[in-house]
């Protein structure tokens, strides 16, 4: 049987499994062909039987990408065949790495292997999470690279690889012992959750969003091994409020809040907090999570589940264990609540993380809406500190511009407010350069860093919060000079750490303080830049 040899060009050949057909792919070793096959609409493969001919395997026939690759072949003096495929066996055959079928292979289906691929690659990426569109006839792969999304493969044609991606998390893989999922990817009309292990040791947890458009797919590592915790400094934080934090710390008993929006690193500053205590040592160090993201060597972790491990049952035994400190992974229901005032009370030091848009915010969300009672609130030595933050990303230092660089194209009332708040300052600026370069891949943005505030609880701050005045707990703070997340962005932005641009869009205009009264010369001098 020698089939390959008579394809003519553009003919229509149905393969069932290109592997066994004799294809695999290898892209003739030339760089240039593997770019040009980004995706998995095409192809180049070799065949077992013809060595000296590369074989473009087209799925998607709208896809022009052939001709470009066709050409390059030729100049390399390559015989060039065309091979329009089944889009789906196109797409298990690209993403299985073309390899022949092994024992191990075996187990899993194509659909899971491909799912794993994207899972391995998105580690190679060193994303912290893989989100996967599905709308309509189009799936979209995004990996979250320091905090930003990023589009890797947009799959058009192959409408079904996010479905196949969806059934594999929700459907079969479920099916595999350790692995768990709220609901068959049939009911993708209502919110999913699932865990699940790949074939690499990994262990990943995804949630299914059903969005009008369709569904989106959001999957997370879970429990990545950290030998060396990120130490304070290095998550950006300045030394007073290290200083800060290590006295709120030295209590053995009451709570230490970290608070955020979601993806603002609350997590990795627990687990470097906690990971600080435990190498201090001599203490019984639990914690309760939902998930356990990070592994701390030395600490006894627990992962909530509506089964055996329910937030109940791990709360009430914690009492029992005679810990020192106790994490709470995430503050979010009455249960976990209770049991972390319970502890704070009995003599036990609590970290919690819990979602909030400010360190003094925080307390009155602690009362509104999780049920904590004032009078435990306003008790002197309850909270020891109240913790605010947020990630930015830094600007790339290969390709940052300087104000000198930028100045022609800045808007002139951004150019005249920054230079009336920052004055030479000004000089030591740094912006993004949304161009980016190699070195950034192209965002301008190179890793991320915290800024954020750290109130510590003292005896004014408890009869400001008995008396629910959180403005009056804000002006007493401030006329302390005490700084809070937007002096900490400024003095970042000041010192050429970060983008004052970046920054805005956080934690709102760093050139005028809500704060203040607001000045109306300024604002006059500023009007002389727009239009009449
Ligand atoms: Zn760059």
């Amino acid at each position: 049987m020698n089939a390959v040899a008579e394809i003519s060009p553009v003919k229509k050949f149905e393969i069932k499994d290109a592997s066994e057909e004799g294809f695999e792919t290898h892209y003739f070793d030339i760089d240039e062909v593997k770019n040009l096959c980004n995706g998995v609409d095409l192809t180049v493969a070799r065949h077992k039987d013809h060595p000296n001919t590369a074989f473009i395997l087209i799925g998607d026939s709208t896809n022009t990408r052939w001709f470009d690759i066709k050409n390059l072949l030729r100049q390399k003096k390559i015989a060039v065949k065309q091979v329009q495929v089944n889009p789906q066996m196109l797409m298990n055959f690209i993403l299985s790495g073309g390899r022949e079928k092994s024992e191990v292979d075996y187990k899993i289906t194509s659909t899971e292997k491909a799912l794993f691929t994207i899972l391995k690659s998105s580690r190679e990426h060193k994303a912290e999470d893989v989100h996967v569109h599905i709308e309509g006839a189009i799936t979209k792969v995004y990996f979250r690279v320091d905090g930003r999304l990023r589009l890797m493969d947009s799959y058009s044609g192959s409408q079904t690889l996010g479905d196949s991606i969806g059934k594999a998390i929700f459907t079969s893989l479920p099916k595999i012992a350790g692995n768990e999922s709220s609901g068959d990817y049939a009911g993708k009309e209502q919110p999913l959750n699932a865990t699940f292990n790949d074939d690499d040791g990994g262990r990943w947890r995804a949630g299914l969003y059903p969005a009008d458009e369709g569904p989106r797919i959001a999957i997370r590592e879970l429990g990545k091994r950290s030998e060396t915790y990120i130490k304070l400094p290095d998550l950006g934080l300045t030394p007073l409020q290290i200083a800060t934090i290590k006295s709120a710390l030295k209590s053995g008993k009451g709570m230490f809040l970290i608070t955020g929006p979601t993806s603002s690193g609350k997590s990795t500053t627990l687990s470097s907090l906690l990971s600080m205590l435990n190498e201090e040592g001599g203490e019984a160090i639990y914690t309760i999570e939902d998930p356990v993201e990070r592994i701390l060597p030395g600490t006894a972790q627990a992962t909530t589940n509506q089964s055996k491990k329910t937030e109940e049952l791990l709360a009430r035994q914690l009492l029992r264990q005679d810990p020192d400190t106790i994490g709470f992974g995430e503050l979010r229901t009455k249960t976990m609540v209770a049991a972390a005032v319970r502890m704070a009370t009995t003599g036990h030091r609590v970290l919690g993380t819990f979602h909030t848009n400010g360190a003094v915010e925080c307390v009155s969300s602690l009362e509104g809406e999780l049920g904590v009672s004032l009078h435990r609130l306003a008790t002197p030595g309850f909270l020891n500190a109240s913790m605010y933050q947020e990630l930015v990303g830094k600007p790339c230092s290969e390709c940052s511009l300087s104000f000198e660089q930028i100045k022609n194209s800045l808007d002139p009332f951004d150019a005249a407010r920054i230079a009336n708040k920052f004055g030479d300052d000004i000089h030591n600026f740094k912006f993004i350069n949304d161009e980016g370069c190699e070195h950034c891949r192209k965002t301008g943005v190179k890793g991320k860093t915290a800024i954020a505030e750290i109130v510590p609880i003292d005896i004014k701050a408890c009869r400001f919060i008995a008396s629910r005045d959180m403005l009056g707990w804000k002006e007493y703070l401030k006329s302390k000079g005490w700084p809070m997340i937007r002096d900490h962005a400024i003095e970042r932005v000041r010192t050429g750490q970060l983008d004052i641009f970046s920054c805005e869009k956080i934690v709102g205009s760093l050139t005028s303080d809500p704060m203040d009264e607001f000045d109306f010369e300024e604002l006059k001098r500023l009007a002389k830049y727009e239009l009449q």
